[in-house]
């Protein structure tokens, strides 16, 4: 949990975003540990909006029980994916 320089040679051209977000990282990040991964984020903040995310992400049904899927592989009419 602390600031980190963005560092990178002059002639890389790659951008790099927010693992929390997606905001553009520019200059510095904030660096987290998420469940022992490192996240990189662009402000403080995301930290927590992480863990509340995660607690979303614990409740929020999965692929397989949502409408969309059922309608899939249920509704005749539902525009189904070419081979
Ligand atoms: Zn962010």
């Amino acid at each position: 949990m602390s600031w980190v320089e963005l560092r990178k040679p002059w002639h890389d051209t790659s951008v790099d975003y927010c693992d929390v977000c997606g905001n553009l990282l520019i200059h510095e990040y904030w660096e987290f540990n998420a469940g022992g991964e490192i996240m990189r984020a662009c402000r403080e903040d995301d930290e927590q909006l992480w863990a509340r995310l995660e607690t979303f992400r614990a409740t929020y049904p999965s692929t397989t029980e949502n409408s969309i899927y059922r309608a899939r592989l249920t509704d005749t009419k539902f525009p189904q994916a070419k081979e």
